[in-house]
């Protein structure tokens, strides 16, 4: 049997004891060691459809009781306001009811001024597909209901202690063991840093940190839940540009999550809560009430899993939450070290292998989020910043845009997380594309008169198609039971 000691019980120390217990069952013992004094981050609320996988495969709940018992709601993807002022667009998940973005008819929609994805935002708001429901989706989680309710499910299969790590040992290369306040020394044969930002124990391995403040430089947040008596409950999370950053709003069941995202650079702090307080009067009618702004180093380790030691959420690494994809990492995370160890015999080949891929996860992530800040807005200092601080991934695909359009090859063949209709949503939300060149770039193909056919026809069949979808309405969907529609 091996033993693994799970450093910190925030979300992501609560998945990776959930993961690791029902992958190896018996095989291991997890003692989860957290300190009931150090809070956890108590935000994470907006997450991809990668919940529900770890939800149905680790967890074994169904998303009816869940939903009940946890207040969550459905997300089909994320509307983003004034990032260009005064327009909007949606991000929404794969197949998500917008026919016109699916790659390749969104060549045609977007050459014709059909393409709908951003001005069907409203007819997403109470509904939820039908016939999608069940997988392509995330969801809205009060983060501490969710952690209460993943401790309930695991709480017999895995050893909780409250107690405080004081000294790690290690040779630089493994961690030896842990010295706890009351538990004395400890030693495991695999240790999972769930620590947070501190990271106890990667930092002990001397890990390599990318910092990509120049890129994206926004490194406070502020968090405030409203009460909220939904009449409709809409079914994405709202992510709104602001003059210095930009704010969220998360519908949970009977309240918002929301927050005000800055750089220091730009803002101080008192500026930022003078301005979140603004934002908060006129949009819910409430005085900022919190003191607590959290801070971070916008970046990631190159290595999150070195000798025995395997690092997973906050402690690997942070990049800022547009996308949520804080919780989309840690059960990634954890999907790889399972695939890359099912011995668990610890190979440096597979140690490789976790790396390189979390290495292009983080990558990837970076990239998409610096995406929608092509803006080119210039009202600001901090929108100025980054008009002049596109990376240089960032110049280059908007020449692509430009000047041609997205091959789908040319993003299947290099990402992972998002797939190429996610690039065109945004793009074509930030108005990138150029019909001319996307009608060059057909005229260059030897076929291009044939897939201009086939995008046309396909683009009106699916039109067809969704307007006599049927709908759930999101709000039976919450008060459950769940009516499939066929
Ligand atoms: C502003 C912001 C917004 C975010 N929004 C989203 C979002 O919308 N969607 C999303 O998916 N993700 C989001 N995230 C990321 C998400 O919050 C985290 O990925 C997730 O909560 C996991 O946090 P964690 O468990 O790694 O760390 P934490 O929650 O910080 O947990 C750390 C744990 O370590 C323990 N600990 C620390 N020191 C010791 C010690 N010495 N001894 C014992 N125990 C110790 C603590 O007690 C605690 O249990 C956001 C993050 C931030 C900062």
């Amino acid at each position: 049997m091996k033993k693994f000691i799970v450093l910190g019980s925030g979300t992501a120390g609560l998945i990776a004891a959930t993961m690791i217990k029902r992958r190896w069952g018996n095989k291991v013992q997890v003692s989860l060691y957290y300190d009931s004094k150090k809070k956890n981050i108590g935000v994470g609320e907006s997450t991809t459809p990668t919940i529900t996988h770890f939800l149905y495969k680790y967890l074994k709940v169904g998303l009816e009781n869940f939903l009940k018992d946890t207040g969550s709601t459905v997300k089909l993807g994320i509307n983003f306001k004034n990032w260009i002022p005064g327009t909007e667009y949606f991000h929404g998940f794969p197949e998500v009811d917008f026919s016109s973005t699916h790659y390749p008819e969104s060549l045609y929609s977007i050459m014709t001024g059909t393409y709908d994805g951003g001005t069907n935002t409203n007819k997403a708001t109470t509904t939820v597909p039908s016939h999608e429901f069940r997988y392509l989706h995330a969801l809205h989680i009060d983060t501490q209901v969710f952690s209460k309710y993943v401790y309930e499910e695991i709480k017999d299969e895995v050893q909780f202690i409250d107690d405080v790590a004081e000294t790690i040992v290690s040779d630089g290369k493994n961690i030896k063991s842990i010295i706890f306040r009351d538990s004395g020394e400890v030693t495991a044969d695999f240790y999972i840093d769930a620590s947070g930002f501190k990271s106890l124990l990667l930092k002990e391995l001397n890990p390599e940190w990318v910092d990509i403040t120049k890129y994206l430089p926004i490194d406070r947040a502020i968090a405030q839940q409203v009460p909220h008596n939904f009449d409709e409950v809409p079914s994405y999370t709202v992510a709104e540009a602001t003059d210095n950053g930009w704010t969220w709003q998360i519908p949970i069941k009977g309240r918002y999550g929301t927050g005000y995202v800055y750089s220091s650079k730009f803002l101080s702090d008192s500026e930022a809560k003078e301005k979140y307080n603004s934002w908060l009067k006129e949009k819910y009618g409430v005085e900022l009430t919190t003191e607590h702004i959290i801070e971070y180093k916008p970046g990631y380790y190159k290595e999150n899993w070195i000798g025995n030691c395997l690092a997973v959420g906050l402690s690997s690494g942070f990049i800022e939450p547009l996308e949520s994809t804080g919780i989309h990492i840690i059960v990634q995370q954890l999907m790889d070290f399972i695939d890359y160890n099912p011995t668990l015999k610890n190979l440096q080949y597979n140690r490789n292998e976790c790396n390189r891929r979390n290495n292009t996860l983080y990558d990837e992530v970076t990239q998409f989020i610096c995406l929608h800040y092509n803006t080119n807005r210039e009202d600001s200092e901090f929108w100025r910043y980054m008009k002049e601080n596109k990376s240089p991934w960032l110049q280059a695909y908007c020449e692509m845009c430009r000047e041609e359009f997205l091959v789908e090859s040319s993003i299947e063949k290099s990402k992972e997380f998002w797939h190429v209709d996610s690039y065109i949503q945004v793009s074509q939300g930030l108005k990138m594309f150029n019909p001319e060149s996307i009608k060059d770039y057909l005229n260059s193909l030897p076929n291009g008169d044939t897939i201009l056919k086939n995008c046309k026809s396909r683009h009106d069949e699916l039109v067809k198609a969704k307007n006599s979808k049927l709908d759930v309405p999101h709000r039976s969907v919450l008060n459950g039971p769940v009516v499939i529609n066929t």
